[in-house]
Order: C-alpha cells, then structure tokens, then sequence
C-alpha cells in the first residue's frame, strides 16, 4: 500500500513529467554539451540552456546568475568558500545558530583551513534570529552574512529583508540557503536582494543529485571547482545533463503550480492539521506556531514521547514523517535547531516533523491523524518506564 508521505522537507517524490524529461538524457540523447560539432552534442547543450532558463524564469534572476551544482550543500559551500576566496582579507562570518550543517560545516571549514572567524547569532524562542546582535557582530573584517531562508526543521521564516538592509549599508555580503524556501514559497532572486541563494532539486520535485547557486551579476565570487570553463568557468566539470534537464522542467512545473493560491490550500491543510492535533492531544507544543513560517511545515513536541522511536512505529503502519531529533546507535541525539530555541533535551527529543506538499488531500491529513493518534496513544502507554531510561542517554547537541 502506497504510504502517506508527509515528510516534503526531507525530500520530494520526482515529478512524472520531469522523470520523462530526463529520460532520453538516459539513452539516445548522450551527447556532451562542449562538442556541438555533432547533433547529440547541440541537443544536449539546448537542455541545458532551457533548464538554465526555466530555473531563471522560475526564480526571476538572469540566466548568467545560474551555476548547476550537484546539491544544496555543494551550493552553500561554494557560497561560503566562493565568498572568501574572493575576499581573503575579508575573513569574518556570521552564521545563525539555526543552520543546516550545509552551512555550519562550510563555516567550520573556513575556520579550520583558512583562519576565518565565525559568529554564530542566536536566535528566540520563536525560532528567529536577534537581528541587533547580528548588527553588533559586524566588523572591519565581515565577508558575509549567511542566514537561511527557511528552516528545514520549523519551517520559520528568517527577517532577511531586514539583514540585507543592514548588511548592505555596509558593504557586506548575503547568502541565503533557501533550499527549503524554493518550491514552497514565492521567491525572487532579484528583488530579494542577497547576493548568493542556494536551492537543491530534490526539494521541489527533481531528483537527488542537483542544485543552484544563484550568484548576483556583479557579486565577488570565486570558484574552487576549476577544469574545461564549464558552468562559465565557475564549475569545471561536464554538465550532467539528465539532472539539469530534470531540475529545469521541474522549475517550469513549480512556476506553474506554486501560485498564493495553492500556497493558502497547503497552509490551511497544516493549520487544520494542528487544530485537530490539538484537541488530540491538548498539551502538544507547536514550534513557532505565531511566527512567519513556510504553508506545509509543521514542528511539534509531545510530552513523554521519544520521536525517533514513534516514527519508525508510523512508517510502520503506513505513515511517513520525520523526528525532530536523530537517534543513533542507542544514543538521541536533540536538534541543534530546537535546543537553540530553548527547548529542553526532553523536548527536542519529543519533537516530530511534518511537512506536505502542493498535493496534500484532507483525506490523507485524517488518515494520518487516526494513524499517528493510535500509535501515540499505544506508545505513551507502554513507554512511561522506558522513557527515563532512555533520556539518559540524550547526547549533548552540536555545532559552533
Ligand atoms: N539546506 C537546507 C536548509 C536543507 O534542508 C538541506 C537538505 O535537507 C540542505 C541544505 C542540503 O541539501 P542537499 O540534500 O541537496 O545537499
């Protein structure tokens, strides 16, 4: 039986129509981009250049401001290290205490190999950051500034508009990870303002295995990625170009379902599924329930529940949705995201995730409801004993 996958922000099921793009990419239309003496090679690169300018149109920035990549962590990486590369002098970021490792771990590396420094701003119960102490942190030395444009986690929004303003006045550079906001929400690269956007494919309906980074026309930007000039010497590399194609038909099949319309169907599904959570289960905890967050992400705490372990209990009965918090080889490990807000070890660990799509039915929200009811209902009873036993072993979070 088909399960009901309400896990979106992990990843996305891939489009028929974009899985029929990329199939002759797969067979006869093998050709390389850079050899257009010879019609595979010309029906190759017309691929690419449609998908550069779908995904341009899609995300209204010019075509020369797309770099394929191959993910959204090759993105935010190449921001960061791009950034720096750039600027040498210039060896100061800051980050907030929110990130997907894609960018902590890029900051981190700049740290380890090039002496940069690194401030990580923190940010409120609400999930958002504290935007004067991000002020605060700005130095002589400040590259840029990389906040997210969506968490993948909550679903919370970040101020941006209110970071680029500042973060302009100064000559400081902006990358916004917005590999959970493409796809979910209305973006626009140009009027946005950030100098560097990252997205990744699998998150709006193409498969794994390729992303963008935006790069603004005039952004100082430097690539550790050299070889055959492709990608505008930004990325060496041949094309891959069953993937581009994919990403590109999906941008053209989001710009047409991604409408405030349908973005208020979803949301009003979320929100449906959390009034009717509530009266499940009165003492649930919504993560940023008043805040500006992205229509299908929904972030909950259930008092004593271990997530990870209920989850593995739902998929087992049919329904797909994620832990707040990882658990490995016996030991729980809390969200860095949710502790950063101030929840308790017990209740980072008692956190689930889910997160729909523009396809989401009603139907599949009931479903879903009498699914998670019963084996909530069934493991808080069993588990009362265990579950102080277990919460000993909650490790402690991670991150700089
Ligand atoms: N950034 C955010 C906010 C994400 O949610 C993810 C993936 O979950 C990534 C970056 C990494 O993207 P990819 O899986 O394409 O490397």
């Amino acid at each position: 039986m088909k399960p009901i996958y309400l896990d979106n922000n992990s990843t996305t099921a891939i489009h028929p129509q974009v899985r029929e793009k990329m199939l002759p990419f797969l067979a006869e239309e093998y050709g390389n981009p850079s050899s257009t003496s010879n019609t595979l090679g010309q029906n190759a690169k017309q691929a690419v250049n449609e998908a550069r300018e779908n995904l341009a149109d899609f995300l209204n920035c010019k075509v020369d401001e797309v770099v394929f990549t191959s993910c959204g962590t090759e993105s935010c990486f190449f921001a960061l290290v791009g950034a720096y590369l750039a600027r040498p002098e210039k060896n100061h970021f800051i980050i907030s205490a929110v990130e997907h490792p894609a960018v902590i771990e890029a900051a981190k590396f700049l740290m380890d190999n090039f002496k940069a420094s690194i401030t990580t701003i923190p940010v409120d119960k609400d999930g958002i950051i504290d935007v004067s102490q991000l002020e605060n942190a700005i130095c002589k030395s400040t590259n840029l500034i990389s906040i997210m444009y969506a968490n993948n986690e909550t679903g919370i929004i970040s101020p941006l508009s209110e970071i680029i303003a500042i973060a302009k006045k100064q000559n400081i550079l902006v990358h916004t990870d917005a590999t959970q906001g493409v796809g979910k929400a209305l973006l626009s690269f140009d009027k946005l303002g950030v100098d560097y956007l990252s997205l990744s494919g699998h998150k709006f309906h193409a498969p794994k295995g390729i992303g963008a980074l935006l790069i603004k026309k005039d952004a100082p930007w430097k690539t550790i990625i050299k070889g055959g000039g492709q990608e505008d010497g930004r990325r060496g590399g041949t094309e891959a170009v069953p993937y581009i194609a994919a990403i590109g038909e999906a941008a053209r099949l989001a710009k047409v379902s991604l409408k405030q319309e349908s973005i208020s169907k979803c949301e009003e599904l979320r929100d449906y599924f959390e009034s009717k959570l509530i009266e499940l289960f009165p003492s649930v905890f919504i993560q940023g329930k008043s805040t500006n967050r992205l229509p299908n992400t929904s972030n909950f705490s259930l008092k004593n529940t271990i997530a990870s372990e209920i989850i593995e209990k739902l998929a087992l009965e049919g329904l797909v949705i994620s832990a707040g918090s990882a658990c490995k080889s016996a030991s729980l490990k809390p969200s860095h995201v949710l502790t950063a807000m101030g929840l308790t070890l017990t209740e980072a660990i008692a956190s689930f995730r889910v997160s729909l799509n523009l396809e989401t039915t009603k139907s599949e929200i009931d479903s879903a409801l009498n699914i998670f009811q019963k084996v909530v209902e069934n493991t808080i009873r069993n588990n009362e004993v265990e579950l102080e036993n277990s919460l000993q072993k909650v490790a402690k979070p991670n991150g700089i």
